[in-house]
């Protein structure tokens, strides 16, 4: 028998030995007709040992660890951006081990062959709600329900669904997404070759899409609603330097028009003086940070006053037993691919104490 076999056989049993469980698992055969085999089958094949909800560097980590310790995580990692905020990055300058920079899609396509290399499952869909029980029944199945209708279930999970782009919330904005507006200068950036393009926010994100925005605009500008920036120094002395660049600090946007379908100017506000100015905008590229993606869970989890996943002191313990979270969705201070994947570690560590607990 293998250690996969084993190790499924064993979740199998912790699932058939649990009361609250919400199927039961029989290995018999005890009468049942071929249709009732089958549904019993197809939801055996939905048990899980560990299921890592998300696939940043977090969700990644985890499921190369867990992998390594023998388990056959599933990752479900999302339908539109697999991989996480790093997918719809340029080059990643600060990941240690890579002396000359490595593109975030790179990064995240070698951390998923490598997750896979340890016999990781990845589902490509997204979690759109849990029910992990009330915890008071150890090694108990929790279930996750993905958008395409599939229901898994393992006694362990890893929640690391990182966060999602913040938007401005203005007029026009929603208007012109997708035709002038977006939050990918990596997708997009292209479509506005020789197209003048603003950019909204002060922190690495806007100066690093700002920088690669200068292949193809005319002109670049940032707005920024304060005049301190967030982003590194670097970052901030490099744009300085480029001829393409100017800035409109403190300032907000306060409106978004456009011409034909399409965006063409950004109506921007002083913060200080309430003056307004027009500012042609063919693209404009919104920066302002994300907000942790934990919708999903509908109250399941204890989160903080900023909706980011509360854990446990320096653990990835959650406020319910067996579930673990990691990255963006529990860290609102860091937040960088490498304090991420450390905490992915740290949350499969976890993750193999309480399985092994409950064995
Ligand atoms: P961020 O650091 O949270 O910065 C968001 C920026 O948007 C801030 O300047 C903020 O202004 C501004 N902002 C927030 N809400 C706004 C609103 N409603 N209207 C106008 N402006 C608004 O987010 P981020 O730049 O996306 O970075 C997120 C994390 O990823 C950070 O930890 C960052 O270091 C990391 N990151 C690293 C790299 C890299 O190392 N290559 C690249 C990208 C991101 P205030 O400053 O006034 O709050």
């Amino acid at each position: 028998m293998t250690q996969e076999n084993a190790q499924q056989i064993n979740l199998l049993n912790i699932a058939g030995n649990n009361a609250g469980n919400k199927i039961q698992i029989n290995h018999g055969n005890s009468g049942q007709s071929d249709s009732d085999n089958d549904a019993q089958n197809d939801a055996e094949n939905k048990i899980r040992d560990v299921i890592i909800a998300g696939s940043g560097p977090a969700g990644y980590t985890a499921a190369i660890y867990l992998g390594r310790a023998g388990y056959k995580p599933l990752v479900i990692a999302g339908a539109l951006t697999p991989g996480g905020q790093l997918v719809n990055t340029t080059e990643v300058e600060n990941y240690p081990g890579f002396p000359d920079g490595v593109m975030g899609p790179d990064l995240m396509d070698s951390m998923q062959k490598q997750a896979e290399k340890f016999g990781a499952e990845i589902v490509f869909d997204d979690v759109v709600s849990v029910d992990f029980g009330d915890g008071s029944d150890a090694g108990a199945l929790k279930t996750v329900t993905c958008d395409q209708g599939e229901v898994y279930q393992a006694p362990a999970i890893v929640v690391t669904t990182g966060s999602n782009v913040r938007k401005l919330g203005v007029p026009g904005e929603k208007e012109y997404s997708g035709k002038g507006v977006s939050y990918c200068a990596t997708c997009d950036g292209f479509f506005f070759r020789g197209k003048p393009i603003v950019v909204v926010g002060g922190g690495d994100s806007a100066f690093t899409d700002a920088e690669f925005l200068t292949r193809f605009g005319s002109s670049v500008t940032l707005i920024h609603r304060r005049e301190e920036f967030r982003a590194a120094k670097i970052l901030v002395e490099r744009a300085k330097a480029n001829d393409k660049m100017s800035f409109i600090l403190d300032s907000v946007v306060d409106k978004i028009s456009g011409e034909n379908g399409s965006a063409k100017s950004a109506t921007v506000r002083n913060v200080k003086t309430g003056e307004t100015t027009e500012v042609p905008a063919a693209g404009v590229f919104v920066a302002i940070g994300n907000t942790p993606a934990t919708e999903f869970l509908n109250g399941a989890l204890e989160l903080d006053e900023k909706g980011y996943i509360k854990v446990d002191g320096a653990s990835t313990r959650t406020s319910l037993p067996g579930v673990f979270a990691a990255g963006d969705v529990v860290d609102s201070v860091y937040r960088q691919a490498v304090s991420a994947a450390g905490m992915g570690c740290r949350a499969a560590l976890d993750a193999q104490e309480y399985l092994d607990s409950i064995k």
